[in-house]
């Protein structure tokens, strides 16, 4: 995360991301999908520019998305919000920052599920507070209870959930969730609940933790558009909460973005809208996907670890005789041209058993996928 300065250094993402460019190597690294998402929500962003949505936006968000958001929530999970229990943002990475910064201070711990997605500890860093990581152990990186218990203190002041969950594709089962729930009550913690991979999962149920009564007076959900719609690099994002929660986290974020997206926000609102078709097309086609990078990892030596959810799938390098995953990373596309991430990226250096480990996003095409598969056997 730091660099030798102490500085915050560019993310794993950029970094492999810029390999896969230089090598001309198959990138599986950065989690973005290579195929456009749906027509009509394509449509709906040219639209928005032709038909003057090109200028600064209302504070919380478009009404046509705020509307779409609380119709959303209703239609899959059967929960109520109002207008003013949601605020849209570029994407889930500034609804992190803004919900973070609004409420921790120096010295604050935030509690995190380890391996976890980047920004969760640069952010703490930025706000100088206290990262507490819960290590998630193979096979099924579900977190253990006790020693959640023990990472808590009277300074806990946040913990952060991610579930469905970025790296590791698990989904923590609801009788997790009720742990988190009750140990954030002992402590008085706010939940700040990253849900971005909600519609991406496959061989299980996502339940969001706002459907648990018991969390509501302390929960921050967030979600955004990008996974679900293929739509990465538009960042239109959005927060749920309690109306006061969402006026403090607001007065943060009018100071980062302001607001974002004019065009793109109508036109999420389109995708949040679309049929039950599409949300059954992408876990089909997401979990097809998933197999067949699995398979090719498989025949290629990897001991990998079944993806549940979300972009990624695990693979331990350690029967191909490899110690750091992070040096076959970076040797990757010469080897064979492909690029991946280390999963040491998401944890402290001490996690010694996730250090031969390595990230591929299986969110590629069916022939890019096929063609990483084929490329990766060269290993053996
Ligand atoms: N949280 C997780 C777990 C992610 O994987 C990502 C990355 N895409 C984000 C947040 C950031 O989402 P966005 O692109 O909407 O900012
Ligand atoms: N969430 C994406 C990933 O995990 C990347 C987002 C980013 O580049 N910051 O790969």
């Amino acid at each position: 995360l730091l660099g030798a300065d102490g500085r915050l250094a560019p993310t794993i993402f950029a970094e492999m991301t810029a390999l896969a460019t230089k090598t001309g190597a198959l990138n599986l690294g950065q989690g973005f999908p290579d195929e456009d998402g749906p027509r009509a929500v394509l449509d709906a962003a040219k639209h928005a520019i032709d038909h003057g949505r090109n200028q600064y936006g209302p504070a919380r968000g478009a009404q046509e998305l705020i509307d779409a958001i609380i119709e959303h929530q209703r239609r899959f999970y059967g929960i109520g919000l109002g207008r003013g229990d949601v605020l849209a943002t570029a994407g889930a990475t500034e609804a992190l920052a803004a919900t973070m910064l609004a409420y921790l201070n120096p010295g604050d711990e935030v509690v995190v599920f380890e391996p976890y997605y980047d920004a969760y500890a640069a952010v703490a860093a930025l706000a100088g507070a206290v990262l507490v990581p819960v290590p998630l152990a193979a096979p099924d990186f579900e977190p253990d209870i006790d020693r959640l218990q023990r990472a808590t203190s009277p300074r806990t002041r946040m913990i952060i959930v991610n579930s469905p969950h970025n790296p590791t594709g698990s989904v923590f089962s609801e009788e997790t969730m009720r742990h988190i729930i009750r140990v954030a009550e002992r402590r008085d913690a706010i939940i700040v609940t990253d849900e971005v991979y909600e519609h991406l999962v496959y061989d299980e149920q996502h339940v969001p933790l706002a459907s648990f009564d018991a969390a509501r007076e302390r929960l921050v959900s967030i979600s955004s558009a990008g996974k679900t719609f293929s739509v990465t690099g538009w960042k239109i994002g959005w927060i749920m909460s309690t109306p006061e929660r969402i006026a403090q986290i607001s007065a943060v974020k009018q100071y980062m973005t302001f607001v974002n997206g004019a065009p793109f926000q109508p036109a999420v609102a389109v995708g949040l809208r679309l049929g039950d078709e599409h949300f059954d097309t992408i876990v089909a086609s997401f979990a097809r996907k998933r197999d067949i990078l699995t398979r090719g990892l498989r025949k290629a030596g990897f001991t990998v670890h079944e993806a549940n959810a979300g972009y990624f799938v695990l693979a331990d390098a350690a029967p191909l005789g490899v110690e750091d995953a992070a040096e076959l990373s970076r040797r990757l596309p010469e080897l064979v041209g492909v690029v991946g991430v280390p999963l040491s990226a998401f944890a402290r250096p001490s996690r010694r058993d996730l250090r031969s480990t390595m990230r591929f996003a299986f969110c590629k095409s069916d022939d890019t996928l096929h063609e990483a598969a084929a490329r990766l056997a060269g290993l053996k």
